[in-house]
């Protein structure tokens, strides 16, 4: 039983590894410290296909992490850990599915939202091994009323996000977001983001400079372009419909929003988030077409909401339009349910972060050039799970399996789970790493508190605030911890997992 050394850190190459030690006795000691000013920072992940958007505030945070290994309290060296059968814990997932309509834009039909819902359920679980996903159909909002409901402009979600908002039509300043930029590429190797590229395109983007000075430039173009095109006869962006097509406006309802699971639309939404540009947002025709984002007051998936766009495949727009002709209404079905709604699942539900260099059966690859269609034709030429997602999978059952056995209070289990997530985990997962182990490390602290090991409850509180300080709940429990080695009256025993509904 232990903490961890949490994966992916010495992969940084700004992390300082400086030593690793095991201590007997069953004794915590200190093994890392590390300056990460990568890791506070994604909070929503998104697509055109996905990827990670973060609060500019939290960028430049320094985090020092700190982990205990502990050795021999309840299992000699050297023992098995006991095993459960893959996905023997994986929770049910009942998402609450509702349709936000633009009346621009072709209809989402209760038939078309029945197949898509259908073929999502038969991707994800071709592709993860689990069936455990169920969707209700939550009906339909006007796209205006939705904004009037959820998006409050008053609100922090709303004002932290207008600040990286790319101005249509206006000169926009890339530099002073340039760091959150190269910090949020840096989430990938060079070598995986330029799996994103045809081969003949990759000495154009053999550094993170040159990824960043494409992106200035592919998102200044793109844009400009996108403001002279069309709808119906009347400008796409338009003032009076222009709110609607925001991303980040998107973002910002969508945290705020505390209905829907899963929202589908038929609307166009302009990638206009300058601070964390997604290569295959960027690149291809700066829209949005899905997002796994941050929606802390849904439990169904972990305070995440997807969201998913049938915009690319019922344009006509030429600029927008990724294969000649018109998609056939069950194409399009299939497509946005295997190829957006499964694929947003893939992120909010398993962490998965988008990748550009895993094969063709990767429900998480994006390609440059590569429409939704000939992804999603790929996905079924290749049937079954991608063998380079495996760990992510892995790390998030062994996450379920601490879930489960907290829940029944069988601490030790649910530590060797916890500590196993903790783990494998890579750095690279959809929403926020930081937060992530945090809550983890929360949970091993109440685990150990139960068992009776204060000094390891400590340990496990003080790691979760040094990975997010934000939580309230982090910092009220260290307190009990403390005062109750100093000797003061025991605090309530371990609790059951409180922080699910409170840590986002
Ligand atoms: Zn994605
Ligand atoms: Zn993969």
């Amino acid at each position: 039983m232990s903490f961890p050394v949490i994966p992916g850190l010495t992969r940084n190459p700004e992390a300082i590894v400086i030593t690793g030690s095991r201590i007997k006795c069953g004794m915590t000691f200190v093994i890392i410290c590390s300056k990460i000013d990568s890791l506070f920072r994604g909070n929503d992940s998104l697509w055109t296909r996905c990827h990670f958007v973060g609060d500019p505030k939290k960028t430049t945070a320094i985090v020092l992490l700190m982990l205990g290994l502990i050795v021999g309290n309840f299992r000699p060296l050297g023992a098995a850990e006991p095993e459960t059968p893959p996905f023997a814990h994986a929770p049910q997932v009942t998402l609450s599915v509702v349709r936000v309509l633009d009346g621009d834009f072709a209809y989402i039909s209760d038939a078309d939202l029945a197949a898509m819902l259908a073929t999502a359920r038969r991707m994800y679980a071709d592709k993860f091994g689990v069936d455990h996903v169920r969707f209700i159909d939550a009906g339909r909002l006007s796209i205006e009323s939705f904004f009037e409901r959820f998006l409050d402009k008053k609100s922090e979600a709303y004002r932290r996000r207008d600040a990286r908002r790319f101005h249509v039509g206006e000169a926009n300043d890339f530099s002073r977001h340039k760091q959150t930029i190269m910090a949020f590429l840096k989430k990938w190797s060079l070598d995986e983001l330029q799996g994103f590229f045809p081969a003949e395109e990759r000495a154009r983007y053999a550094s993170y400079e040159d990824v960043h000075a494409g992106i200035v430039e592919q998102m200044t173009e793109k844009v400009a372009e996108i403001a002279t095109l069309q709808v119906g006869g009347k400008p796409l962006l338009r003032p009076e419909k222009a709110e609607y097509r925001s991303f980040l406006n998107w973002l910002a309802a969508l945290e705020l929003q505390d209905r829907y699971d899963v929202v589908l639309t038929n609307g166009f939404i302009l990638y206009d988030d300058m601070s964390q540009p997604s290569p295959h947002s960027i690149f291809s025709t700066c829209k949005v077409g899905g997002v796994s984002a941050k929606s802390p007051k849904r439990p169904a998936l972990d305070g995440r909401v997807i969201m998913g766009s049938t915009f690319g495949m019922d344009t006509d727009i030429p600029f927008f339009k990724e294969t000649a002709g018109a998609t056939p209404r069950d194409r399009r079905n299939d497509v946005t349910g295997a190829y957006v709604i499964a694929h947003e699942l893939g992120h909010a539900i398993f962490k998965l972060p988008d990748h550009y260099n895993h094969g063709p059966e990767c429900l998480m690859n994006n390609a440059k050039n590569q429409s939704y269609e000939e992804g999603y034709a790929l996905l079924v030429a290749h049937p079954g799970p991608c063998a380079k997602c495996a760990v992510w999978l892995s790390a998030r059952d062994a996450f379920w399996d601490g879930e489960y056995f907290f829940s029944r209070q069988e601490w030790k289990a649910a530590i060797d789970a916890y500590t196993k997530a903790l783990k494998q985990t890579p750095q690279n997962v959809d929403g926020h790493y930081g937060e992530y182990v945090a809550r983890v490390a929360y949970r091993m602290s109440r685990a150990y508190a139960a068992l009776g090991d204060w000094p390891l409850a400590l340990k496990g509180v003080e790691t979760a605030l040094r990975f997010y300080q934000w939580d309230p709940a982090y910092a009220e429990w260290k307190k009990d911890v403390e005062a109750h080695l100093k000797g003061a009256s025991a605090p309530p025993p371990a609790a059951q997992p409180s922080a699910a509904s409170s840590a986002p």
